[in-house]
């Protein structure tokens, strides 16, 4: 594949993956138990040890190094995700968001009911 084609390929990857990551953040649970709390950062260091470009996932365990997950509520989650972004944003010469649009920005077309969020599904027999 030529240059331009990875970062092509790399840049798809990318918006894919942060929008999949605030999507969930921002349906994670209000108040969520230890067990949620300890899936979403197992997700997130999983994420960042499995990400296929392997300079951004270097570049993520070093994030997450310095800045651990904050786990204890969506708005938690979702505002420390929105800061991490930006600092792939600042490294890459890219403009910076403003976190106070997370919302409008972010529908996953699930409906009102919160208690959907994967996290509080039973698990399989
Ligand atoms: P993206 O940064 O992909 O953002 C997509 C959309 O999200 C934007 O259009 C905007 O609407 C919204 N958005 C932007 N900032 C925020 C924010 N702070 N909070 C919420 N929403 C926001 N690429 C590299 O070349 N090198 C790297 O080291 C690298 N590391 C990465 C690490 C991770 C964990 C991930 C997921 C991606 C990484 N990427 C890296 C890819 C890079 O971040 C971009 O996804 C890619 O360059 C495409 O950029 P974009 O301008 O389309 O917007």
């Amino acid at each position: 594949m030529s240059k331009l084609g990875n970062e092509t390929a790399k840049a798809e990857l990318g918006r894919a993956t942060w929008k999949l990551l605030h999507t969930m953040t921002l349906r994670y649970p209000e108040r969520p138990s230890q067990d949620e709390r300890d899936a979403l950062n197992s997700y997130l260091h999983l994420t960042s040890r499995l990400y296929p470009c392997g300079e951004c996932a270097a570049e993520f365990q070093e994030l997450l190094k310095k800045f651990p997950p904050q786990t204890g509520s969506r708005l938690a989650a979702s505002l420390w995700l929105c800061s991490v972004h930006n600092k792939v944003n600042e490294r890459l010469g890219k403009p910076l968001f403003d976190c106070a649009h997370l919302d409008e920005t972010y529908d996953c077309g699930c409906g009102d009911d919160k208690s959907t969020s994967a996290a509080r599904q039973p698990a399989l027999p």
